[in-house]
């Protein structure tokens, strides 16, 4: 994978460009991929920007979010697309799988593959192009960072600003976590003078659900909750039987795995949903305990340190006593 500078005399040849990011694309992923979007149109590319999979729908707010392709519902018109590209992007993700039904296609793609990702342990092999660096807090961040190393800074507008906004400030925690540095305030100082109104942001993303999922929440947390004490740990799960009942859909369950890690001495938080096709996992640590380790070593999944994902092929309870045996052979790493 060669270094990305070496894309950005490309910014100037016009070209069929495909911008694409990880399935179920949350803030940052479906923000940087628009901000990008925004930032390239000015060039007078042809764009477009592919989703593996739906997205749910308080990111629809999102400047040209409308445009986005669903790869699944609309299988043709994207395959089309991707066949006409010279160059893709592939943003917040750094293996194919992470793109579902999507990866065989991409696999086969012979065009200009580029990344941009923070997430551990990139497929550089796949990549003609990118950066992959673990320190930064987004990819919105890294998209920002791409931006100004090319000298296009004046370039920013509203448009990119709200998208790269809306990422970094979901994948920091609202500007908590460990990733959000000096450079990400100053970032966001900069965004922010373009004029985007940032409280319309977090409403958008926080305060835009139906009554059902604060019920479901109310329900899971009361009923669907154990708490290991002895591990410090707290595990969520949920069978397909509620999903049904309290008609949840795609990103209503985003955050829920962050409730646990409110009780005191909760250091591991893990969420297990069984979504009938697959049992998918979350999981959220605070401080010393890997998840992207403990991820990667029990569930088939990756991410970072303090956040991660997985899946099972076992049923809901299999899947619960492999992460309680997961947890016994831990132990010492969650004292
Ligand atoms: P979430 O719990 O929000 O689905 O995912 C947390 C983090 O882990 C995200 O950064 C996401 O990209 C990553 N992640 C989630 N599932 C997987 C997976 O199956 N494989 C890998 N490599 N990363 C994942
Ligand atoms: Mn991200």
């Amino acid at each position: 994978m060669k270094p990305i500078e070496e894309i950005y005399p490309l910014f100037t040849q016009s070209g069929n460009v495909v911008i694409t990011m990880h399935q179920k694309p949350d803030a940052d992923a479906m923000g940087s991929s628009l901000g990008l979007l925004h930032f390239l149109k000015q060039f007078g590319h042809r764009i477009h920007v592919i989703s593996p999979t739906n997205w749910a729908d308080w990111l629809k707010w999102m400047p040209a979010c409308e445009e986005v392709i669903d790869y699944e519902y609309s299988t043709d018109k994207a395959t089309a697309v991707l066949d006409a590209a010279d160059m893709l992007f592939c943003l917040d993700f750094n293996t194919l799988s992470r793109t579902r039904h999507k990866a065989n296609k991409l696999k086969e793609l012979q065009c200009i593959k580029i990344l941009v990702d923070h997430h551990q342990e990139p497929s550089t092999d796949v990549f003609d192009y990118g950066i992959s660096d673990i320190s930064k807090s987004s990819t919105a961040e890294m998209i920002y960072d791409l931006i100004i190393g090319s000298g296009y800074r004046k370039k920013i507008n509203t448009e990119i600003a709200q998208c790269l906004y809306a990422g970094v400030m979901s994948d920091t925690g609202s500007f908590r976590f460990a990733s959000t540095t000096a450079a990400v305030h100053r970032m966001v100082a900069n965004l922010k003078e373009t004029g985007f109104d940032h409280t319309q942001i977090h409403e958008n993303l926080f305060d835009n659900f139906l009554e059902n999922r604060l019920r479901f929440i109310g329900h899971v947390l009361q009923n669907r909750m154990e708490v290991y004490y002895e591990y410090n740990a707290a595990l969520i799960s949920v069978p397909w039987k509620d999903l049904v009942k309290f008609d949840i859909k795609t990103g209503d369950t985003e955050g829920i795995v962050n409730y646990p890690l409110s009780i005191k001495g909760i250091k591991l938080a893990a969420l297990v949903i069984d979504r009938d096709e697959e049992i998918r996992c979350s999981f959220r640590s605070k401080g010393n305990f890997d998840v992207n380790t403990f991820a990667r070593k029990y569930f088939q999944g990756g991410g970072h340190f303090n956040a991660s994902g997985g899946r099972s092929k076992e049923t809901l309870d299999q899947t619960v006593q492999h992460f309680k045996a997961a947890l016994k052979e831990n132990e010492s790493q969650l004292q």
